[in-house]
């Protein structure tokens, strides 16, 4: 299919641009033909300015360029989804995107977790008197220190090590729920996140 610019009357398609490795939508612009394909030529985003009148390459005075890494059409071929890498913040205000938002990788539920995993070590901090949430495994965890978090993570990585050697999915499912679970908070109580393991990840990749 090729992308349909009649669609609209000023043969204009918007053109949502997403951040290629976190996966943020950074800005949405419009693009013409001319505009698609000196995208494509100079692999710089390029878009038809609706305010300037003209092709606008993005980051062509500030320097914060968007490098195009790919091109998707939606199903009906009226909307471009550009798939690209950022140099420096997106929008003209300073943020890295047009909704003021940073552009830092996020890992949905996980990073969920990781917040409330967070809380507690915050809460572990307090002194007793001031605290909301005594009950807490994960608080009384942070309250015992280093040592014993990682102790329980090394349990917990035999512990996944004995059930996959057996045949209950279940049960091995379960020990790396909870390897992980206290992996993340070895992580966040030596000042790390997920965010960290995953950008050594990539390094390698
Ligand atoms: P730049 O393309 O980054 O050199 O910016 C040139 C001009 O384009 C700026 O002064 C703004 O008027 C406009 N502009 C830049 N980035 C954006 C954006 N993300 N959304 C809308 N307008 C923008
Ligand atoms: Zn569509
Ligand atoms: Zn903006
Ligand atoms: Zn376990």
């Amino acid at each position: 299919m090729k992308i349909d610019f009649s669609k609209n009357p000023d043969g204009l398609v918007p053109a949502i641009i997403q951040d290629a490795n976190t996966k943020n939508v950074l800005m949405l612009g419009y693009m013409n033909e001319e505009a698609l394909k000196t995208t494509k030529e100079t692999q710089k985003v390029t878009f038809f300015s609706r305010s300037k009148q003209r092709l606008w390459t993005k980051g062509e005075e500030s320097g914060n360029y968007l490098n195009l890494v790919d091109i998707k059409m939606d199903c009906d071929a009226d909307t471009l989804l550009v798939l690209a890498r950022p140099e420096g913040p997106t929008c003209h205000k300073g943020t890295d995107t047009c909704w003021g938002e940073s552009n830092e990788q996020t890992f949905g539920f996980l990073s969920q977790l990781e917040g409330i995993i967070e809380e507690r070590r915050l809460e572990s901090e307090r002194d007793s008197s001031s605290r909301r949430n005594d009950q807490s495994y994960v608080v009384s965890l942070f309250d015992k220190g280093i040592n014993k978090i990682a102790q329980k993570v090394g349990e917990e990585a035999v512990e996944t090590v004995i059930e996959a050697k057996d045949t209950n999915d279940e049960l091995f499912l379960n020990e790396s729920a909870d390897l992980l679970f206290h992996l993340l908070i070895l992580l966040k109580a030596k000042g790390f996140g997920l965010n960290d393991v995953v950008k050594v990840l990539q390094s390698r990749h």
